[in-house]
């Protein structure tokens, strides 16, 4: 089985697997999919899993944990690494702890491992769809919604609590008043959005960096095969003996980040896992550095229009 390395977070009392595995799927799947998928996962090692009430797969994810806790491939849940996130419609101080009550029910468990605020948004309940209408915006008290994340947090319902696609000035503005700072800022990251300036300054704050999206999303509606086809990674990969989507995510990893890739077929999810016994040379870094960036393709097809999203304060 794969030896992952793990990480300490700035609270909470255990550590994060550097690699997760990601249960969004697009176009959606049926949940008896994604349970075989989790179940596979835990099969060939992965003990980190990220979910998100938005992505409705905290219920499949649950009945996977609980199988296999059943056909005994972990001894008890504590062996798992869980996260979910709170989606915008409930970006409401009074709505922080129920709706991660609700998660928790879905997720058949007791507590998270870490809870995320999954957009600097909020919407309102009108909004079922991305992307979103400016009319379905409200603006967002970020104050008193991460007082509802550090009240989950201090009633033991998450070991640690952070958020998700924040740029430099929302996370400045979340530290001038958080008692408890977030753990984690979950952000898209690939060889093609490198995100340098927002890594420099969450290592700065002691925020971790987890990347989603680390392949390109290659067959979603956002994402495309720019990385898992790039020449540039193909290249190196060919020099080493792998593949170019385990030249991007050795990359990843590389930049002191850890990282959420998503993949329901088992040979893609062990090939994921084969990232850590070898390394880029200085050479190889340096040309995936220099690749041209594309930018925010998958925040720009949630949030539509570009106005919105510099509203939104988004990183574009
Ligand atoms: P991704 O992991 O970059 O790419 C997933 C796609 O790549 C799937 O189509 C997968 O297909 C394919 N793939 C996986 N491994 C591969 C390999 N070794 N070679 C070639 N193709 C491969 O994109 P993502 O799903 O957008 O991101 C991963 C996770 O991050 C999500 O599932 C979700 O948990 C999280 N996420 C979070 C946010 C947020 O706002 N916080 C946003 C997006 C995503 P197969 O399944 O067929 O292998």
């Amino acid at each position: 089985m794969a030896n992952i390395p793990e990480i300490s977070l700035c609270s909470g009392d255990r550590t994060m697997p550097i690699m997760g595995m990601g249960t969004a799927s697009y176009p959606p799947v049926d949940s008896e999919i994604v349970k075989a998928a989790v179940l596979d996962a835990i099969k060939v090692g992965y003990r980190h899993f990220d979910s998100a009430f938005a992505y409705g797969s905290e219920k499949p994810l649950g009945e996977a944990i609980a199988e296999a806790l059943r056909l005994g491939l972990i001894k008890s849940r504590d062996e798992l690494f869980i996260t979910s996130k709170l989606w915008c419609s409930f970006a409401d101080r009074d709505l922080v702890v129920p709706a991660l009550k609700m998660s928790l029910r879905n997720l058949q468990l007791d507590y998270l491992d870490l809870y995320l605020i999954h957009h600097p948004l909020r919407v309102s309940q009108e909004a079922s769809q991305t992307p979103f209408q400016k009319e379905h915006l409200i603006p967002i008290d970020l104050k008193s919604v991460w007082e509802g994340m550090e009240e989950c947090q201090k009633l033991g319902l998450t070991k640690s609590i952070g958020v998700s696609n924040f740029s430099c000035k929302k996370l400045d503005e979340i530290l001038s008043f958080a008692k408890i700072p977030p753990a984690v800022n979950q952000v898209e990251v690939n060889p093609l959005w490198q995100q340098k300036q927002l890594i420099e300054y969450c290592k700065e704050k002691g925020i971790h960096i987890t990347g989603y999206s680390p392949l390109g999303a290659n067959g979603t509606k956002w994402g495309d095969n720019r990385i898992v086809e790039s020449q540039v990674l193909e290249e190196i990969a060919q020099a080493k003996g792998k593949t170019a989507a385990q030249v991007a995510l050795r990359w990843v990893y590389e930049q002191g980040v850890s990282i959420v890739a998503k993949s329901f077929n088992k040979e893609r999810m062990k090939q994921n896992l084969q990232i850590f016994d070898w390394s880029l040379t200085e050479e190889e870094s340096k040309k995936i550095s220099q690749l041209p960036q594309r930018k925010g393709v998958l925040f720009a097809s949630i949030f539509g229009p570009h106005d919105l999203i510099l509203e939104l304060d988004a990183e574009i």
